[in-house]
């Protein structure tokens, strides 16, 4: 399994991925929702993952800081999570 499995992106010593990296992850993560049906977690779970996050350092005002995927979107779906393993 590879260090960017079950994320957009990785951690990768690294917060703020350049654009290129941006768009391989929403690329990855794009097929990851076709490929799964765009499967979405329980309400409590999604609470849950933005309680977590609402703690993180890598938090930022829309968007997670090492992924630099929307959270509001990142967090209902089956098919993300984490970059840090949080989640
Ligand atoms: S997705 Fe993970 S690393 Fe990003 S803000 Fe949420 S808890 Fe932090």
């Amino acid at each position: 399994m590879s260090w960017f499995a079950g994320c957009c992106g990785g951690k990768d010593g690294k917060a703020d991925p350049t654009l290129r990296e941006q768009i391989v992850y929403a690329a990855k993560a794009t097929g990851r929702i076709l490929d799964e049906g765009f499967e979405i977690v329980s309400r409590a779970e999604t609470n849950r993952r933005r309680l977590i996050c609402s703690k993180c350092e890598y938090e930022g005002k829309y968007k997670c800081k090492i992924c630099n995927c929307l959270l509001i979107l990142k967090r209902p779906l089956a098919t993300e999570s984490c970059p840090d393993e949080r989640w």
